[in-house]
């Protein structure tokens, strides 16, 4: 049962301003030296981004791995903000974290996709921030849980915290696809429908691992009416300590928000177009997943064909394909569609599987 959430308009935080979309949060994956924070954020304000991330504290897989500076690296955010008047924010995933943010002066932070999967630390935080006015941006967790997410903002919320908005960064990938995080666009299609007042960030670097994915992400979350974008920026992005591969320099990342076509509802008219291209959008996800299954189905579909010419079975059997269709029709109008029209449809794809098994 969802429970309504207090929360602030994005434009009421002092960070952001819509319209235009997107608004912008960059950064490197990791703060790493005064030197690269100062000239990346100097770049980043150069080109006219005011929001700036950098992780202080990194979650990182494997132990060994570069873990962030720690607290020095939020004096060198509190130069950010003295110095080039930007926002800064970063990840908190213990009360710590959030001591040390608030007695450096940080202006938002955000839970991690790890942290918002676990209720105990998510709780601690909360209760943290009590009392503060800091704006929070929550990851969705790593597995695919809508209810772990929203949760994690109820829990905040509960503590009073209600400058609240999401970032969506995918999940882990259960099978090889070519970007590091499943996308799962479909988790914040649902996110929105349940909480349209509630601003939502894409990750695309976070979900395509690579730069050359970034620019197709964040046009698919801008065609999804998203209000925002968290992106990593880097001035030297091979030299970066974590996430070399997926960060841009501040003038790639200018020239691909450049790039991004985005509607944005002005009069009436352009209401219903924005309305029809996110109705659009969110079939395109579902006709991706349409044809992924498909194509499961025909590897299986082989795989019986093979075993049956091994075993001197025919490929055809009709008892199996009418149990198969009875099936499907019931199934079917349990979710009332045309029974008619799933029967022909997956007479279709019998044909098809037949086809392939008959090569
Ligand atoms: C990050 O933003 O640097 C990060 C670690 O992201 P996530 O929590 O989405 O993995
Ligand atoms: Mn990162």
């Amino acid at each position: 049962m969802a429970i309504k959430l207090e929360t602030v308009p994005l434009n009421d935080w002092g960070f952001f301003h819509l319209p235009p979309r997107p608004c912008v949060i960059a950064g490197p994956c990791s703060a790493e030296s005064e030197e690269q924070v100062m000239e990346t954020a100097a770049g980043l304000k150069a080109v006219g981004i005011n929001v700036f991330r950098a992780g202080i504290w990194k979650p990182r897989t494997h132990p060994g791995s570069f873990e962030g500076v720690g607290v020095p690296g939020l004096k060198w955010l509190q130069k950010v903000k003295a110095e080039l008047g930007m926002k800064v924010c970063t990840e908190v995933a213990s009360t710590r974290h959030v001591f040390e943010c608030l007695k450096y002066g940080v202006d938002m932070v955000w839970l991690g996709a790890r942290t918002t999967a676990n209720p105990f630390l998510v709780q601690e935080i909360a209760e943290a921030l009590r009392d503060t006015d800091l704006p929070v941006l929550v990851k969705n967790p790593v597995n695919p849980d809508l209810d772990l997410w929203i949760g994690a903002l109820e829990r905040l919320n509960r503590e009073g915290i209600r400058k609240l908005g999401v970032i969506h960064r995918g999940v882990t990938a259960s099978r090889k696809i070519q970007y590091r995080n499943d996308p799962q666009w479909e988790m914040a299609v649902e996110f929105r429908a349940r909480y349209p007042e509630v601003p939502i960030f894409a990750d695309p670097s976070h979900i395509a691992g690579k730069r050359e994915y970034l620019q197709e992400l964040s046009q698919r979350a801008m065609d999804l009416g998203l209000e925002g974008l968290m992106i990593e920026s880097h001035c030297n992005p091979a030299e970066a300590l974590s996430d070399a591969a997926q960060q841009l320099t501040p003038s790639a990342l200018i020239a691909l928000l450049e790039s991004l076509t985005v509607r944005d509802a002005a009069t009436a008219d352009e209401a219903f177009n924005e309305e029809l291209s996110r109705l659009r959008a969110q079939i395109d996800v579902i006709d991706e997943n349409l044809v992924y299954t498909l194509a499961s189905r025909m590897k299986v579909s082989k795989r019986i064909g093979e075993l049956k010419k091994k075993g001197n079975v025919a490929i055809v059997q009709a008892g199996r394909w009418d149990a198969v269709l009875e099936k499907v029709a019931s199934s079917a109008a349990s979710y009332g569609l045309d029974t008619d029209f799933v029967k022909r449809l997956f007479n279709l794809i019998h044909e098809a599987s037949v086809a392939e098994q008959n090569h």
